[in-house]
């Protein structure tokens, strides 16, 4: 098995309030202040189905509130002035969006951060944002855009972005400090070599073990690793520029752990959580209904086309 194993980050999103000098998801970005900001041609000058992000971040911030107080049985979760803002975000009352919409800022890693990040030389930098909508030319997930930058060349910087009129809210991440962990992972099971993936069975067999589950491949945001392959078999991907295999460069996860606990960290274990935010979903992200977004990288190059998948 040593020869597979490979090292991830797992990023440990949890909510706070990142500047553009850290690591984030959610974040402000290290942006200069002259370069364009990414906009979505496909959503310009439409009306989109979607909140405000003001919307949005109320209705977070009421249900968290909401649910951490004390409560009476048979008490309202809200009250009325509460409600009529939560519900805003659900009205489906279409927004108009002028122009080119602006793409929101998912995730920045700094390479001090994640040191073992494939990167274009010089680069110490990634940069993620996507339009926080479904894009069919995309597989029905939010289309993404990559920068990757040398911090030390950008210094004055962009203060006050661009913000589209509305968001769908399952692609609005809660802005999030990161916490980064070293793993090692193996293939999930059925990418193994067969012989290999057979000595395993009979070892979980000897050791009541789980290797799949516990051992293989990690849940939650991380850079690099194996992909967490969930509803389809490993499928061939390759590099759009020049079609070499391609690598897992950064996962964007739904949640940090799922029902198995052994990824869950033991910080975590000791937290008595409120039913709203959900600790193991910090980002507030969800990628079709609970799914992973994958960005693969050129294993010739970083600095050619990313590919994703959703798993
Ligand atoms: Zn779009
Ligand atoms: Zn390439």
């Amino acid at each position: 098995m040593a020869s597979l194993a490979r090292t991830a980050v797992r990023l440990h999103p949890r909510p706070g309030e990142p500047s553009a000098a850290d690591s984030s998801f959610g974040g402000p970005l290290w942006w200069p202040a002259g370069e364009p900001w990414p906009a979505c041609a496909v959503h310009a000058d439409s009306t989109v189905d979607g909140a405000s992000i003001v919307d949005v971040m109320a209705r977070r911030r009421i249900l968290a509130e909401a649910w951490a107080r004390p409560r009476e049985r048979g008490v309202n979760l809200l009250t009325a002035e509460e409600k009529v803002v939560v519900d805003r975000v659900d009205d489906g009352t279409p927004i108009v969006q002028d122009g080119p919409l602006p793409m929101v800022p998912v995730a920045q890693l700094y390479a001090r951060d994640v040191p073992c990040l494939p990167r274009p030389d010089g680069a110490d930098l990634l940069q993620v944002l996507w339009c926080p909508f479904d894009h069919e030319d995309d597989g029905y997930v939010p289309s993404t855009v990559l920068r990757w930058r040398v911090v030390a060349e950008v210094t004055d910087l962009l203060i006050d972005p661009p913000l589209p009129s509305a968001v769908d809210d399952n692609y609005l991440p809660q802005p999030c400090v990161l916490h980064p962990e070293e793993v090692t992972e193996y293939p999930a099971p059925h990418c193994l070599p067969a012989g290999l993936a057979r000595e395993v069975r009979e070892w979980e067999d000897r050791e009541s073990a789980r290797y799949q589950y516990d051992l293989s491949v990690a849940p939650g945001c991380k850079a690099g690793g194996y992909g967490p392959w969930s509803f389809s078999d490993p499928s061939p991907m390759s590099c759009p520029d020049c079609g070499a295999d391609v690598e897992p460069l950064l996962t964007i996860a739904s949640s940090e752990w799922d029902g198995v606990k052994s990824w869950q960290p033991l910080e975590d274990a000791e937290v008595v959580h409120p039913p709203y935010p959900a600790a193991h979903e910090p980002t507030m992200l969800s990628i079709g209904r609970g799914y992973n977004l994958q960005l693969y990288t050129c294993v010739a190059s970083p600095a050619h086309r990313h590919v994703t998948n959703m798993q």
